[in-house]
């Protein structure tokens, strides 16, 4: 028999039951009145839950469209950008703004570290920048910025705007969107919202609508703002297809959320991912990302001596749980676990389990159990499991 096969890459995560349902529904018209009361109720919860006072667009796209959309509206060439990057994703915002003519300046810091909020600070008064990129969990990395100082930082600066890449946080880790200061927030479904990937999500702050305005006609025409500002506030209007099922899934995926309560689910997250990172070090693990900006959506997992790479994570898919490899720098070298979204405890320790039975069979000295061990115990020790 062949075992079931857990996704457990840093998106997509696993899709449950009712969402899933959500997407094999029968598909109506974007015009009928049953689905625009379920599009225009998502973004009203949308609103509320991450607290904007602004909009929030709910696209077909990916996050990388979402990137795209938060710089095309907010920047113009010849402006001025400071990108905060703390890996990968973080540079994908380099090339993205550079075919735009967008001048870049880029503060990184070495994987696994975040870029200090002081140097942050320091750039910023070298010249007048109109936004700063961060990426909130760099999935390159699982290294979490620290967006609320950032944002206080960014805040003394009247004319730059604050843009935060949650591809991999939002609805994971802690993020209030006025409250941080943040002016542009964006995501994806894939990920933590645990919905198949296909929508692109974009909270703008008023100040990025202002900036938006001001910028006059943008060279972009399907992710303009201005162009899904009328469906956003009516969602019976219609500019281009909404992807129906798609916003009933992620309609789905808000109602668990909100069955959850958001701050459960960020704690829930919290307590997850520490204790699967402390099983991981148990087994003799190490993990890139240091201690104090560790991810509570992923672990990114360097490999003991002696194991290879490929084989390791066939021996996992093997066993049941699909991991991703590292990236740049780190390919062959260490393996990206997701644990976020929609993710119980029989996941958590069949994931910890399916690990050791793969680190036996590689022929590591490895004592059957510790892991899920140290992972049981840590959960019980902080409360109830979720
Ligand atoms: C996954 C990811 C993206 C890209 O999203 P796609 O949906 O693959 O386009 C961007 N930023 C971060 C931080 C991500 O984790």
């Amino acid at each position: 028999m062949k075992t079931k096969k857990l996704v457990m890459i840093p998106g997509p995560t696993p899709v449950v039951r009712s969402i899933q349902d959500q997407m094999g529904r029968e598909t109506v018209a974007f015009g009928d009145p049953d689905f625009v009361k379920d599009y225009k109720d998502l973004l009203t919860d949308m609103k509320e839950m991450w607290g904007t006072s602004g909009e929030v667009f709910v696209i077909a796209g990916t996050g990388t469209m979402a990137m795209e959309m938060a710089i095309a509206n907010t920047l113009k060439a010849g402006d001025n950008l400071l990108i905060v990057s703390q890996g990968f994703f973080g540079d994908r915002f380099i090339d993205l703004c550079k075919r735009k003519g967008i001048n870049v300046d880029i503060i990184g810091s070495e994987w696994g570290t975040i870029v200090p909020v002081a140097d942050i600070e320091a750039k910023l008064k070298e010249k007048n920048y109109k936004a700063v990129t961060a990426t909130h969990v760099d999935t390159a990395t699982g290294v979490a910025a620290p967006i609320k100082e950032i944002g206080e930082v960014i805040s003394k600066f009247e004319d730059t705007l604050f843009i935060v890449d949650g591809v991999c946080a939002t609805a994971a880790e802690p993020e209030y969107v006025d409250e941080m200061k943040i002016d542009v927030l964006l995501t994806g479904t894939q990920k933590a919202f645990g919905v198949a990937p296909g929508l692109a999500i974009v909270w703008a702050g008023p100040r990025a609508l202002e900036r938006r305005k001001a910028l006059g006609t943008i060279p972009e025409y399907y992710i303009d703002f201005e162009k899904w500002l009328p469906i956003m506030q009516d969602p019976s209007k219609y500019f281009a297809t909404p992807a129906i099922n798609l916003i009933w899934a992620l309609k789905e995926s808000v109602r668990l959320i909100k069955e959850e309560g958001l701050e459960n689910r960020y704690k829930r997250h919290e307590k997850n991912a520490r204790a699967m990172q402390a099983a991981l070090e148990g087994l003799g693990f190490n993990l890139l990302a240091q201690k104090e900006c560790r991810a509570v959506t992923l672990s990114n997992v360097l490999y003991m001596e002696g194991i290879d790479d490929v084989e390791f994570r066939k021996v996992l898919a093997e066993e049941g749980i699909v991991v991703a490899g590292g990236l740049g720098a780190y390919a062959g070298k260490m393996f990206r676990l997701g644990h976020m979204g929609n993710i119980d405890i029989h996941d958590m320790v069949s994931v910890i389990a399916t690990i050791e039975r793969a680190l036996y069979r590689s022929g590591k000295d490895v004592e059957l159990g510790k892991g899920v061990g140290i992972l049981m115990k840590e959960l019980l020790k902080q409360g109830k499991s979720e």
